[in-house]
């Protein structure tokens, strides 16, 4: 995924962040209108509404459908705003394109099914629109970092190039203080692979409850997002899903009035010297656990001439109860510990066997 162009160009093309806000679900002509007014005073310029709503279980709102395609229309019309709406399959993917919406997302449940996510490439690809449509794919409600790449894989090979990802966090069982937890790492490495693929946080379905709504984007903001997608509704308690975590547009401009927006771009001198120091100490880092790894695979000869096995679990143990209060000491979690050595201790279990494997090719079974 390498030729992305900007979401947006025009509109909000170098403004940073891109904000897409707007209701959950359209509900009726009447209250998407007033939303959006409220939305465009408030300087917004994409408007969002589902109007396909997946619902975890039968009997809730299920969205509008295609009666919502107009309403939509009306809002570009009559307040300019570009409009943002999710496709779940090819049908609605056909029909939002024949509408002429915008920006298309893909919701958390359907980012997470392959299937469905090649037919609405496919759908994309046979329209011949896909070189001037946005498509924003939200990450898959569970944390898996391949199957959200495959599914931007799927739409950038049907010809989409204004792509981007909306990390909305991910499900875990039971009660937690956020809806769906960040687990900001996998984002971070979304990044890390694709510098160039832009990636909106929404606040909205991590947080699951209004007040977190601002915390969450200076959040997002301190790390660099290119943008945010927020929901807002002009009467949040009566909404008809996700009352709880809807703002006003009103509430909305306060938010975003609120927010400190760092360069991310700006790297100083001193930053720039404390990042060589940082470059310096992590091959101090690699050079250190290469002469760890050269004593384990002596290690691995002794115990391949005394007949002993690799793995030595009682060792295991303490190396890790060790290092973990060690490094508690110094101010490190106990288990970032666990896991840097847990690595490290499969590495050398790892290069042990080599020295095995080999000890038994070359024949001479004991003396390496
Ligand atoms: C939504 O944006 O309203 C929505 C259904 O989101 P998600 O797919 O993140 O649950
Ligand atoms: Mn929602």
């Amino acid at each position: 995924m390498k030729d992305l162009k900007p979401i947006i160009d025009d509109v909000t093309g170098c403004r940073r962040p891109i904000i897409i806000a707007g209701p959950c679900s359209a509900e009726s002509l009447e209250q998407v209108m007033t939303t959006a007014k409220g939305l465009k005073e408030a300087g917004i310029d994409i408007f969002r509404a589902g109007i396909w709503k997946p619902r975890t279980r039968p009997g809730g709102f299920e969205g509008v459908g295609v009666v919502g395609l107009p309403w939509l229309k009306r809002v570009h019309e009559e307040t300019g705003m570009r409009v943002a709406t999710e496709i779940a399959n090819r049908g609605h993917a056909q029909a939002a394109l024949e509408a002429g919406i915008d920006i298309l997302w893909i919701g958390a449940r359907t980012s997470a099914n392959p299937f469905a996510m090649q037919e609405i490439a496919d759908a994309i690809a046979e329209s011949g629109l896909a070189e001037k449509l946005t498509v924003l794919v939200k990450n898959p409600v569970n944390p898996d970092l391949e199957l959200w790449i495959g599914a931007l894989q799927r739409i950038y090979n049907a010809g989409v190039r204004r792509l981007g990802g909306i990390h909305r966090g991910f499900t875990a069982y039971g009660k937690h203080a956020y809806r769906n937890q960040p687990q900001w790492h996998i984002p971070f490495e979304l990044a890390r692979r694709y510098p160039s693929l832009p990636i909106l946080c929404d606040p909205s379905h991590i947080g699951g409850h209004r007040e977190l709504i601002s915390p969450l984007c200076q959040q997002a903001m301190d790390m660099g997002y290119e943008g945010l997608i927020i929901e807002s509704h002009c009467n949040p308690d009566e909404a008809w899903s996700d009352a709880a975590q809807q703002v006003t547009p009103e509430m909305l401009a306060v938010i975003l009035d609120g927010l400190t927006i760092r360069d991310v771009r700006q790297t100083t001198e001193s930053l720039g010297m404390m990042r060589r120091e940082i470059d310096r100490l992590d091959n101090e880092l690699i050079e250190v656990l290469n002469r760890r790894m050269a004593i384990c695979r002596d290690i691995g000869r002794y115990k391949m001439e005394h007949r002993m096995p690799i793995v030595q679990t009682g060792r295991y143990d303490d190396i890790l109860n060790s290092r973990a209060r060690a490094g508690q000491e110094m101010g490190m979690s106990p288990e970032f510990m666990r896991s840097v050595f847990s690595s490290v201790h499969e590495e050398s279990v790892r290069q042990q066997i080599e020295v095995h494997k080999k000890g038994i090719t070359d024949g001479n079974g004991c003396a390496l």
